[in-house]
């Protein structure tokens, strides 16, 4: 599809401060009540609900295989931390004038893939090897799962393969998962996947493909591969139901921390949250399962590079997946390769386009900064793309594009009584000498005038 982007800039001007590349804020203008929002959408409340009881069905393998995970038995489950430092620094140093409580969502710690593909990518390779382990009358479900670890299983899985095109962390969560029940896995990494993630899935025994191109030339390949061989299935990030519901239970397990720590979400303790964005899976699925627990009273933002900004430019222009960030003569490359992804999931695009209150883009110098800061106040590494974040809180209670919106919605007066929670979506697998390299690198840049 040819794409007018003159039209285009007339109809949303926001489009000119994009293509410039500058940090810009979009508030959501579609955003409905959550029961509006979900008519004519064919997910529910009980999608999420099946997708919960698959997780515990194989937490007994998951714990067999991966023992880190004995502490929530056998749930690949994160901490949730308030990080009250963090706060006052983005106060005093980001001007953000935030109020209420911040949290931070720790999927940077997530076991197994240490970051938030663990949840949908995990899960999307266990739902197809029940799937065919059910077809093959391996299984009941009521079976304890720990059976798929016997080398029957292994043997079985093993005449199957599996491909998935990857930045890098979906690939680092299918790879390991699938090589881990036995399959032939390959993973088709796009030219931001980082030297160390593809090391590591070698390591483990999985193939990798590396592709001089663009995220969307990787998936191509792959699914063309996946065509080719009968035996094979192929990890659909562009469009896959079961990777969206596998992020989705996040919300629920949210639910339970918060009500841990005694935290209420109502009228008067609204909640906002701010999730890091790539092609739309995470962050949709994460949104769309918030809605379905929190309603009318969560506030969900995505957070995405300024050269990078896919899902923004879909969703605001209603034209999906049939417009990219290169038609607006961005570049799509940034350090935050997680999210270096230049057409959106259509899919993720429609199904949240009534629930998203907005988006905020990030220039990649802000994001070393924001993790210099974590590191410094709170003693916390999370990666370069989980780092977005935080533009978020910085800048929702400090722009005018913010303060707009918090008056339309009728919020000004609940703000101190608010919960914002910072997703920190990767971080955990990053080796240490790199860590030292990106902060050094944040270093630098907080010496010098914060920009965008
Ligand atoms: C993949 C990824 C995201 C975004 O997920 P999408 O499903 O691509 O939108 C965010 N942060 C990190 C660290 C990621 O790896």
């Amino acid at each position: 599809m040819v794409v007018n982007v003159q039209e285009l800039k007339n109809k949303y001007p926001l489009i000119k401060d994009m293509e410039q590349a500058k940090a810009v804020i979009w508030m959501n203008e579609g955003l409905m009540d959550t029961k509006s929002a979900m008519e004519g959408l064919t997910l529910s409340v009980d999608d999420i609900d099946d997708a919960e009881r698959r997780w515990t069905r194989f937490a007994p393998f998951i714990e067999r295989e991966f023992p880190e995970t004995e502490e929530w038995g056998g749930l690949i489950e994160s901490p949730l931390k308030e990080i009250g430092k963090m706060k006052d620094c983005l106060n005093t140093q980001w001007r953000a004038g935030l109020e209420g409580r911040l949290m931070l969502k720790m999927d940077s710690n997530l076991a197994v893939a240490g970051s938030v593909k663990a949840r949908g990518g995990i899960y999307e390779i266990l739902k197809h090897s029940e799937d065919l382990a059910l077809e093959q009358g391996m299984i009941t479900r009521e079976d304890n799962y720990e059976k798929f670890a016997l080398p029957r299983f292994r043997e079985f899985f093993h005449r199957h393969s599996i491909h998935v095109g990857s930045t890098g962390n979906l690939g680092l969560s299918i790879g390991i998962i699938s090589a881990a029940l036995g399959y032939n896995v390959t993973v088709h990494m796009s030219m931001d996947a980082k030297q160390w993630k593809k090391d590591l899935l070698r390591q483990k025994g999985v193939h990798v493909m590396e592709y001089a191109s663009d995220y969307s030339e990787a998936v191509k390949q792959g699914r063309k591969l996946a065509k080719e061989d009968p035996m094979s299935y192929f990890v659909d990030d562009e469009n896959s139901v079961n990777l969206f519901l596998g992020y989705s239970v996040a919300a629920k397990r949210l639910k339970t921390q918060l009500d841990g720590t005694g935290v209420t979400v109502d009228g008067e303790h609204p909640l906002f949250v701010y999730i890091p964005c790539g092609v739309g899976g995470a962050p949709g699925g994460v949104a769309f399962g918030l809605k379905q627990v929190f309603g009318d009273h969560v506030y969900c933002f995505f957070e995405e590079p300024v050269q990078a900004p896919c899902m923004l430019l879909g969703v605001m222009t209603g034209l999906h997946n049939d417009i990219c960030v290169q038609d607006i003569g961005l570049s799509g490359q940034t350090a935050a390769d997680g999210l270096a992804v230049g057409r959106p999931s259509k899919f993720v695009g429609k199904t949240i386009a009534h629930m998203l209150a907005g988006e905020f883009t990030i220039g990649d110098d802000n994001l070393y900064r924001f993790m210099g800061a974590l590191m410094d106040e709170e003693g916390i590494f999370i990666e370069p793309s989980s780092c977005a974040a935080f533009q978020g809180p910085a800048k929702l209670c400090s722009s005018p594009e913010g303060r707009k919106f918090l008056k339309e919605h009728g919020l000004e007066g609940q703000m101190a009584q608010a919960v914002h929670i910072a997703w920190a979506t990767g971080g955990n697998l990053v080796p240490q000498d790199v860590r030292r390299q990106y902060y050094e690198k944040s270093r630098k840049l907080r010496a010098q005038q914060d920009t965008q």
